[in-house]
This record gives C-alpha cells, structure tokens and sequence, in this order.
C-alpha cells in the first residue's frame, strides 16, 4: 500500500507560534496560567501542563502567574480586566486571528452590521464578536431563516471555516443585504490544508485524517474528506486505528489537523507501515 501524506499536515503557523511561546515563557516563570485550551489538542495540553501550564477558570486564580492567551483568541473583556489586575500579559494570540479583529472593527466603523460565519461557542468566534457592538454570528445558511440581516453589513468568517459552507451563507446573505462588503478571512493554513485534503482523497482508495476530537479543523478535514471518499477515518492515536479499514486499498492518503504534534503524525504513519505500506 502506497502512503501519501499532506505536504503541510500538521501544526500551522498560529499553533507552533503559541506552542513554542509556552514553551519558553514554562521556562522562564516555572508555571504559566491559561483560561483554556491554547490548542485544541489533548496530547499538546497534556505535555504542558505537566511542564507548569496551569488551567484557571477565573482571573482571581491567576495569581502571579503571567497569563498566556490563546491561539485563537480571547474575550475582550477578560483581556481588559486582566490588564486592569495587573496581570502579567503573554499574547499568543495568532496574528491571522488580529486580523480578522481588525477587519471586524473596520466593517463596524463603516456602520455596518457584522456577520461573522462561524461556530457560535467557539473561542475565536466568541473573541471577535467581544469587540463589536452591531453584529450577527451565522453558522450555516439555514440560520438565515428569520435573522435581523440589515441592508448594510460586512462579512468575517472563522479561519477555520469550509470555505463551501461560506459560500452558501454569503449567497444567502447577498438575497438580503443590498450593501455588503465580504473580507474572506479563512487563513492561508486552512486553505490549503483543505485544498491537499481534497486531492489527497480524490487519488487514494482510502483517507486517514489524524486529529484530536474536539479539533475543530480536523473534524472539516474530515467532512471535506468523507464528501469524496466514502473510505476515510479520524483517529487520535493509533490505538484508533482498525486494520481492517485498508485491507484492500492500493494507497492511503493521509493529513493532520492544525493542532496535530509532528511526533504523533510520525508515530502513526510508522504503524500504518507495519500495516503494509511504504510511504511514497
Ligand atoms: S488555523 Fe489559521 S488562524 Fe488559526 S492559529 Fe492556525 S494559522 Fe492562525
């Protein structure tokens, strides 16, 4: 069985940055508070909390610890009071995640309403509504059913978004706003990963796509990858895998999701060769 991985499967940019940023500010300060996930990944946060990183619920636990944001952005408001306490600060946020603040800001002060697309409890969706007064969160064309769109709007959507389910809100969106200015803010990361995984499950007679259950990104790559090979799995770990899922495949294409650790990625791939496979 011929093995073929995503070229860029794995960690992206904004996750590495706030992986290694924990990793140095452990070093420095010994233990290091966080208000939730940094990554969606089990076996990252595992690793850091036993180097120090501490989970706190509320800011009054911090203590004097510096508090490091997440990846995908926090809460305004809890930024601002952490600021007001006195909090040694450690932004980990993703600059591609800033951006789409930005642009939220900057559609908001042409007074116009808001439409995020994304998931409505996620943190990165939650971080930038935080910091709009006039918006609205979409998850999926059929919400537009009965929302207050008005005639002048603008348009973000979560970096982490399928761009097809974006596609169908905006054209709903467009029936109903007669002003509406879209900044696709899905990330260059994501983009591609759901571009490799896409061809990846197009040329193989089965898929594996490696990530964490709560990750959300991995559960898209999934999606995008079950739409056109009904043949394709997500697995954590390799304890996941059943044998039996590529007995008769000819190759196996495989990608990871976001917060998926390269060792991990690593580890699995040399399972599935035991399998019966040479990576190609
Ligand atoms: S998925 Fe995109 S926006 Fe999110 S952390 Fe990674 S690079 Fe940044």
């Amino acid at each position: 069985m011929k093995i073929r991985i995503a070229e860029h499967c794995g960690f992206c940019s904004g996750v590495r940055n706030a992986v290694e940023l924990a990793g140095a500010a452990l070093e420095k300060y010994g233990r290091v508070a966080v208000t939730g996930d940094l990554v969606h990944n089990k076996v990252v946060m595992d690793r850091l909390k036993q180097n120090g990183l501490v989970f706190v619920k509320d800011l009054e636990d911090v203590g004097e610890m510096p508090l490091l944001l997440r990846a995908h952005g926090t809460n305004a408001a809890l930024v601002y009071t952490a600021r007001e306490m006195g909090i040694d600060l450690i932004d980990g946020t993703c600059p591609l995640v800033k951006k789409i603040h930005d642009h939220a800001l900057e559609l908001e002060s042409e007074g116009r309403q808001v439409i995020v697309i994304g998931d409505r409890d996620h943190d990165e969706v939650q971080g930038i509504v935080s910091r709009l007064h006039d918006y609205c969160v979409v998850q999926n064309a059929g919400e537009l059913k009965g929302r207050k769109i008005k005639r002048r709007t603008g348009v973000v959507v979560q970096s982490t978004q399928l761009f097809d389910n974006v596609r169908e809100i905006v054209s709903g969106i467009l029936t109903i706003s007669r002003d509406c200015r879209i900044i696709n803010t899905i990330c260059e990361p994501t983009r591609r990963n759901q571009e490799e995984v896409r061809e990846l499950a197009m040329q193989n007679d089965g898929m594996l796509i490696i990530g964490d259950p709560a990750s959300a990104n991995s559960k898209r790559l999934f999606t995008v990858s079950r739409s056109l090979n009904r043949n394709s799995h997500m697995v954590a770990e390799k304890a996941d895998i059943d044998a039996s899922w590529f007995r008769n495949c000819e190759s196996l294409g495989i990608t990871a999701g976001a917060s998926t650790p390269g060792d991990r990625i690593i580890d699995i791939v040399d399972y599935i060769k035991t399998l019966n496979g040479d990576r190609k």
